[in-house]
């Protein structure tokens, strides 16, 4: 299913909540400034700046460049981020690393399915269109064109404020979630409606599957170790010189392995 701009919106704001966002890095997501996706190096061979890789390698996780192609988005408007702070200068550090932490928890109480009142009352009060309708030719229904133009936002706020209100018009909110897996909780945004459990990637499913089966797994051989040491002890009982080598030939273990160490392998 080809992806819609709302979809493309969802996909830019996880990407932003996820970035490790510190004041130290933050000049880092702007630069390269006109770079195109794909292409960590650009201008004088200078590496792009980490949170920008990190950012463009998300979107292209989920928008493959064919994509993006599709949904015909100009390539600067995806890849970069309004620099601009509340006072309409270059954003502080300070005031950046606010931002970014706000986007986090409306995100978070979202996947969360929280109490959305404050976001929605905060997005009513300070949403401002990032879109201008343009109309050219005759006023007669024939000849007028219309078109939305894209308005760069006021601010790093705005900006966002305007993703989260086009991703809620799109319908998008009950598709974000955070990745399941313990060791990630990373924000995500799914294609179909959830499921009872989602994973940002095949290799979180695949680590939680595996730290789900691995006590499970455990338990099963600390079982089958107490079974094989009562019927040791049993067939001693009964007078059995060699109870130990039958008892490993009834569980289909190697006789070589000594007593003190016997430990039931995991028969294939
Ligand atoms: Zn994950």
């Amino acid at each position: 299913m080809r992806p819609t701009t709302g979809f493309l919106e969802a996909v830019r704001l996880v990407a932003f909540a996820n970035l490790p966002v510190t004041v130290g890095n933050c000049r880092s997501l702007w630069w390269p400034p006109a770079a195109k996706l794909g292409h960590a190096k650009s201008g004088k061979g200078r590496p792009a700046g980490d949170l920008w890789q990190a950012f463009s390698r998300t979107v292209l996780a989920y928008l493959p460049p064919d994509d993006l192609a599709h949904l015909g988005t100009d390539n600067h408007r995806v890849t970069q981020w309004t620099d601009l702070g509340r006072n309409g200068k270059r954003i502080s550090p300070g005031e950046f690393v606010v931002v970014h932490r706000h986007a986090q928890e409306w995100l978070d109480t979202i996947c969360a399915d929280g109490d959305l009142t404050t976001i929605v009352r905060t997005l009513q009060r300070r949403f401002q269109a990032t879109q201008r309708l343009e109309a050219q030719g005759e006023c007669t229904r024939v000849s007028l064109k219309f078109r939305l133009s894209w308005v760069p936002p006021k601010s790093l706020e705005t900006e966002l404020h305007g993703i989260f209100a086009s991703t809620a018009s799109s319908g998008l909110w009950p598709r974000f979630y955070r990745c399941d897996s313990v060791d990630c909780r990373e924000f995500a945004v799914a294609r179909q409606a959830l499921r009872p459990e989602n994973y940002c990637s095949t290799a979180c499913r695949v680590r939680a599957s595996r730290s789900r089966l691995g006590p499970m797994k455990k338990a099963a051989r600390e079982a089958e170790k107490r079974h094989f040491r009562a019927r040791v002890t049993e067939l001693r009982g009964t007078g059995e010189s060699q109870a130990f080598e039958r008892a490993c030939k009834e569980f289909g273990y190697p006789p070589s392995v000594p007593p003190g160490e016997a430990r039931p392998r995991r028969r294939p």
